[in-house]
C-alpha cells in the first residue's frame, strides 16, 4: 500500500485535479466560483464537464449521478451512463456541461411534505460547485441541490447553502465595523464527531428488530453492560481495528479528513471525527462516511448501526456538532484575540450565538428531533432535551463582570471595558469539559451535542446559522453609523449577557434539579418529544425570522413540518408492527416450547420418582404460562392500537396519538417478553441476546 498523502482525495477531483486539467481561464473562472459564489457561464461549464469526464473515466467510471439529499435524510442518486452512440456502432463517452449543471431525477417518489401537489411534480437538481465532484462505485458524483420547479427547497442541502450565505451577509457587516474589509467570505466550520456500534452481521440477521429499525425492540439486560467503563478507550479488537484501516482507506480516498477514532462507553460502540471543514462539504463528508461506514462494515462481516439508541440500558449514539465562524483570511472570529478590538469583535460574536441559543432553543431542539433521538435526549447519558450553554467558569466569570460592570479579579486593569481593555487569555482548558452541556464553548468552537447519530448534520446547521446571522443582523442595524461605536457596542454587550444570561449553565445537565430549574425559574423550553417540538417550527417568531432570512419559505416550512412527524410516525409504527410480528411468531413460540418440555420434565420425573413434587419444574410453568398470557394480551393491544391509527387525517394528531399510546403500548409488551427471557433456558430463545450482541465481535 502506498503512502497516505499518496491517495488522498485520489477520487476527488479536487483543486489539484483541477489545475492540471483545466486551462488556466476556465480554472480561475472556477475557482472565483468556488470561493466567492460567482455565476458560472455554459463555456466554462463545458470545459469543465470535459475534464470531469476525462478524469472520471481514466479512473474507472463508467457513470455519473447528481448526488443530492432529500427530506429522507439520507442521499440519493440515479446513475447515468457517459455512453452514447456513435455513427460506426460503437460508443463514445459524453458528458456536456448542461448535464453537469442540471438534472431531472423524477422527484414524485421523495417525500415532500405536500410541496410538489402545491406547485408542480417534477424536481431539478442543481450542481454545487463548492463540494467537489468524487467518484464511488465507478459512478462521478456531483454533489447537487434538489428543488422544485419554482426552485421551492426540496432537500436539506437547499436550506443550508441559504443559511450559510444569510450567516455570510450579516458577518460581513459586522466585520466592516470592525475594519475588516480585507474580509470577503465568511463560513461556518463543522467537525462532527460520529458514534456508532459495530455488530456481527450473523447475528444482526437473525433479528428482524434491527434489520427493520435498526435497533433492538426486544433484550433483557446482560449480566454486564457499560458498568466498569472498561470499554471507553478501550484497546481496540483486531476486527474492529481492521474494520477501521479499511473505513480510513476508503474515506481518505475521497477526501473525507478522519482523524480521530476511539471506542466509546458502551461495549461494541466507538467513534470517528475528522478534521473540520465548511459546513456544506462536512455535510456531504458525514452524508458519504455514514454510507461507506456501513458499506465497509459488510466487508468484514460486521453491520454498523448508526441509530441513536440500538440498544435500552447502554449508552446511545450522537453526533457532536463542533461549529466556528472562519473568514477567508484564515481567522477564526471565535477564538478571542490579543488586542483590546479583537477581544470586542470576539464577544459580539460570541454574544451573537448567546443570544441566538437563547431566542431560538426551540428551533435547535427541532432541528435535531427523530423517533430515534427522542430515546436518547434526556435519557441520562445524553444531552438533556433542555437546550442550555456552557461557558466554563472563565469565560462566565468575564461576562458577569462586564454586565455589572465590575472588575475582573484575576488581571488588576479594573473594570474590563471593551475595545480598551485585553481579555485575559483563556486557557483552552480541556480537562473540566463539561460533558453534559447540550451547547459547549470549547475554547475556539461551539459543540452542538444533541445532534442524533444517524441524522444529516444539515438540520441542526441550518438553524444555526440563521439563528446567528439573525442576532448578527440586529447588532450591525443598531451599530451601523452610530458615532460612538464603542459606548453603544460595550451597552449592546451588556444588554445581551443580561437578556439572554438564563441560557448559560455551567452544571451538570444530566441533574434532574437542573431541570426544575432551567424550567421553573429560568423558563427554559423543555419539549421531551419529537411531537412536542414540532408544531412550533410554524410559531409567528420563527416563521418570520427563517423566512426574513431568506433560508426557508412558509411553504417550505410546512412541509418540514410535515415529513419530520410523518417520519416519526411511520418509524414508530413499522417498530410497533416489527414488535408485534417478533412477538408473535418467535417469542411466544419459543416460550411455548420451553414451558411445554418443562412440563414434560416434570411429569416424567414424577413418574420415575414416587411423591416428587418437582416444585421448581412447576414453578417455572405457572410463571412461563402467566407470561405468555401477558405477552398475548399485550400483542393484540399493540395492534389494535397501531390500527385504530388509519384514517387519521391530522399528522399533528397522529403523532401525538403515536407518543401518548403506541410507544406506551410497546414498552408494555417489551416487559413480560424480556421477562421471559430472562427464564427461558437459552437454546430455546430465538434470536441473539443482548450479551451476544454487544459482546460478539473480537
Ligand atoms: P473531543 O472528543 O475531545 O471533543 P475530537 O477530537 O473527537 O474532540 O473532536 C473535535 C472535533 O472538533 C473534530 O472534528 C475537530 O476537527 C473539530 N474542530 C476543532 N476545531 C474546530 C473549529 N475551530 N471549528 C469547528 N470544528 C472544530
Ligand atoms: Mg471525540
Amino acid at each position: 500500500m502506498s503512502a497516505v498523502p499518496e491517495y488522498f482525495g485520489s477520487l476527488v477531483f479536487d483543486d489539484r485535479v483541477m489545475k492540471a486539467n483545466l486551462s488556466t481561464d476556465v480554472y480561475l473562472s472556477m475557482k472565483k466560483t468556488i470561493d466567492e459564489g460567482a455565476k458560472l457561464n455554459i463555456g466554462v461549464a463545458n470545459a469543465v464537464a470535459q475534464a470531469m469526464k476525462d478524469w472520471a473515466v481514466a479512473n474507472g467510471a463508467t457513470h455519473f449521478t447528481h448526488w443530492f439529499q432529500p427530506l429522507t435524510g439520507i442521499t440519493a442518486e440515479k446513475h447515468d451512463g457517459f455512453i452514447s452512440p456513435s455513427p460506426d456502432g460503437r460508443v463514445i463517452m459524453e458528458f456536456s456541461g448542461k448535464e453537469l449543471i442540471q438534472g431531472e431525477p423524477d422527484a414524485s417518489s421523495f417525500p415532500s411534505g405536500g410541496l410538489r401537489a402545491t406547485f408542480e411534480a417534477r424536481g431539478y437538481t442543481a450542481w454545487d460547485p463548492t463540494s467537489y465532484a468524487f467518484i464511488k462505485d465507478r459512478t462521478l458524483c456531483i454533489p447537487t441541490a434538489f428543488c422544485g420547479y419554482n426552485g421551492e427547497a426540496l432537500d436539506k442541502k437547499t436550506p443550508l447553502l441559504r443559511s450559510m450565505e444569510a450567516l455570510n451577509r450579516q458577518a460581513l457587516r459586522i466585520l466592516k465595523l470592525f475594519g475588516k474589509t480585507d474580509v470577503k467570505r465568511v463560513a461556518p466550520s463543522v467537525g462532527p464527531e460520529q458514534e456508532y456500534f459495530l455488530v456481527d452481521a450473523k447475528m444482526w440477521e437473525q433479528r428482524q428488530d434491527l434489520r427493520f429499525t435498526g435497533r433492538t425492540l426486544f433484550g433483557a439486560k446482560p449480566s454486564k453492560g457499560q458498568e466498569m467503563d472498561d470499554h471507553y478507550f478501550g484497546t481496540i479488537k483486531p476486527r474492529v481495528a481492521a474494520y477501521m484501516i479499511e473505513l480510513n482507506d476508503e474515506l481518505w480516498k475521497l477526501g473525507i479528513l478522519a482523524k480521530t477514532q476511539h471506542n466509546e462507553v458502551a461495549p461494541a460502540q466507538h467513534e470517528l471525527a475528522p478534521i473540520f471543514t465548511t459546513n456544506n462539504i462536512a455535510t456531504d463528508h458525514n452524508q458519504l462516511t455514514m454510507e461507506i461506514m456501513q458499506k465497509v462494515a459488510a466487508r468484514h462481516g460486521l453491520v454498523c448501526l448508526l441509530h441513536e439508541k440500538p440498544f435500552a440500558g447502554v449508552n446511545g449514539s450522537g453526533k457532536h456538532n463542533n461549529w466556528s465562524l472562519s473568514t477567508d483570511t484564515g481567522v477564526n472570529l471565535l477564538s478571542p484575540g490579543e488586542t483590546p478590538y479583537e477581544n470586542a469583535q470576539f464577544l459580539l460574536f460570541l454574544c451573537a450565538v448567546i443570544k441566538a441559543v437563547d431566542d431560538y432553543q426551540d428551533l435547535l431542539r427541532m432541528s435535531v428531533a427523530t423517533a430515534g433521538n427522542d430515546h436518547r435526549l434526556g435519557a441520562n447519558e445524553a444531552p438533556p432535551a433542555v437546550v442550555s450553554m456552557f461557558l466554563g467558569d472563565e469565560l462566565a466569570a468575564i461576562l458577569g463582570c462586564i454586565e455589572h460592570d465590575a472588575p475582573y479579579t484575576s488581571i488588576d486593569t479594573g473594570k474590563v471595558r471593551l475595545g480598551v481593555d485585553v481579555l485575559p487569555k483563556f486557557r483552552r482548558d480541556t480537562t473540566d469539559r463539561n460533558r453534559t452541556s447540550p451547547f459547549a464553548f470549547t475554547g475556539n468552537k461551539f459543540e452542538f451535542r444533541m445532534v442524533g447519530s444517524s441524522d444529516s448534520i444539515a438540520c441542526a446547521n441550518i438553524m444555526l446559522n440563521t439563528a446567528v446571522a439573525e442576532s448578527l443582523k440586529i447588532y450591525a442595524d443598531r451599530l451601523e453609523g452610530v458615532e460612538d461605536f464603542e459606548t453603544v457596542l460595550h451597552e449592546m454587550i451588556r444588554k445581551t449577557i443580561k437578556d439572554h444570561k438564563r441560557i448559560i449553565f455551567n452544571g451538570n445537565g444530566y441533574d434532574d434539579a437542573w431541570i426544575q430549574e432551567a424550567t421553573e425559574n429560568r423558563g427554559l423550553l423543555n419539549y421531551r418529544t419529537t411531537p412536542d417540538c414540532l408544531p412550533h417550527l410554524l410559531d409567528e417568531k420563527n416563521v418570520a425570522m427563517l423566512t426574513g432570512q431568506g433560508v426557508f419559505t412558509k411553504a417550505e416550512l410546512v412541509s418540514r413540518y410535515e415529513v419530520t412527524l410523518e417520519n416519526y410516525c411511520k418509524t414508530v409504527i413499522i417498530e410497533a408492527n416489527t414488535m408485534v410480528d417478533m412477538a408473535r411468531t418467535e417469542i411466544l413460540p419459543a416460550v411455548q416450547a420451553y414451558t411445554l418440555d418443562t412440563a414434560k420434565t416434570a411429569a416424567a420425573k414424577k413418574e420415575l420418582i414416587s411423591g416428587c413434587p418437582c416444585g421448581h419444574e412447576t414453578e417455572l410453568v405457572k410463571k412461563l404460562s402467566a407470561l405468555t398470557d401477558q405477552i398475548a394480551v399485550q400483542i393484540d393491544e399493540l395492534e389494535k392500537a397501531v390500527l385504530a391509527l388509519t384514517g387519521m387525517e391530522n399528522i399533528g394528531e397522529e403523532s401525538a396519538a403515536v407518543r401518548d399510546i403506541i410507544l406506551p403500548k410497546m414498552a408494555e409488551l417489551r416487559l413480560p417478553c424480556d421477562e421471559a427471557e430472562t427464564l427461558t433456558a437459552k437454546k430455546y430463545w430465538p434470536f441473539p441476546t443482548y450479551g451476544d450482541l454487544l459482546f460478539g465481535v473480537r
